[in-house]
């Protein structure tokens, strides 16, 4: 379904959301202080303007309290990038998701109300630390502190094996969410699913539990 998403602060993390979105169709308002990066949006947003987000008139002028989602994405200046949180949830944007540059950042924006933080380059790094960690893991996500889904190639090991047979759930406590065969992604597996070597397992668990399987289940 089409979505109208909010954008302000337009570096490399709000530029590449306003265009990803806008591929995906969604309506996008994008707001920078900068001239330049405004009109490097300009061809991807439905509106593109020079304005500050901290400024509570310019925001309610430009109609941002009809917005459903709001991603503020101002880098370093962590007061603006607060005070543009605040406005927003005081507006009654219902989703507003905030770039942080760090713990302390991301604590202040959960206490003013952000539904979702985002720290890129310290997940980018948790996650590229795995894929290095791991020659089995090709991807990993963090749901939280505890749980997480990773993506792994399956080895000659249990190449041939059903899900029935691997029994993955009651010895490991992982649940196998889908298997990716080339382009093909089986999101439903049933326990006769055979894995072949080189299909990709999506699984999710408790990361100790996902840790036991990638250390004794393969
Ligand atoms: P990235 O790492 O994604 O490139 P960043 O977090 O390092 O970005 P910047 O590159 O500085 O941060 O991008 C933040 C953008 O937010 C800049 O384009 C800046 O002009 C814009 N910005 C900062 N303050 C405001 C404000 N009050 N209103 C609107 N835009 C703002
Ligand atoms: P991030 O966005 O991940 O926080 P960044 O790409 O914005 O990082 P910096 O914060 O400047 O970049 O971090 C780069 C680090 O690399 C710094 O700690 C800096 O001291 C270090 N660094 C830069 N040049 C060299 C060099 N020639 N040799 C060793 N370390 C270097
Ligand atoms: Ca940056």
């Amino acid at each position: 379904m089409k979505k109208e998403v909010v954008i302000i602060g337009l570096g490399r993390f709000g530029t590449s959301m306003c265009r990803e979105l806008n591929r995906l169709g969604h309506d996008i308002l994008a707001i920078d202080t900068d001239e330049e990066k405004v009109n490097e949006v300009s061809d991807c947003t439905t509106q593109a303007v020079i304005a500050n987000a901290t400024d509570e008139n310019v925001l309610k002028s430009l109609g941002v309290r009809n917005f459903e989602h709001a991603v503020v994405a101002i880098g370093d200046n962590l007061q603006s990038s607060v005070l543009c949180t605040l406005i927003l949830k005081e507006m009654g944007i219902s989703t507003i998701w905030v770039k942080a540059r760090d713990l302390q950042h991301q604590k202040i924006l959960e206490k003013v109300g952000a539904d979702r933080v985002i720290q890129p380059e310290y997940e980018m790094g948790v996650r590229m630390a795995h894929h290095l960690n791991s020659e089995k893991i090709i991807d990993y996500i963090n749901l939280s502190e505890e749980y997480s889904i990773i993506e792994l190639v399956a080895p000659p090991s249990i190449s041939g094996k059903t899900l029935f047979q691997l029994d993955i759930r009651a010895k490991f406590n992982c649940t196998v969410l889908a298997i990716k065969r080339f382009e093909d992604v089986n999101i439903a597996p049933s326990p006769e699913d055979e894995i072949v070597k080189g299909n990709i397992l999506v699984l999710m668990g408790h990361k100790d539990d996902l840790k036991q399987f990638e250390e004794k289940g393969l």
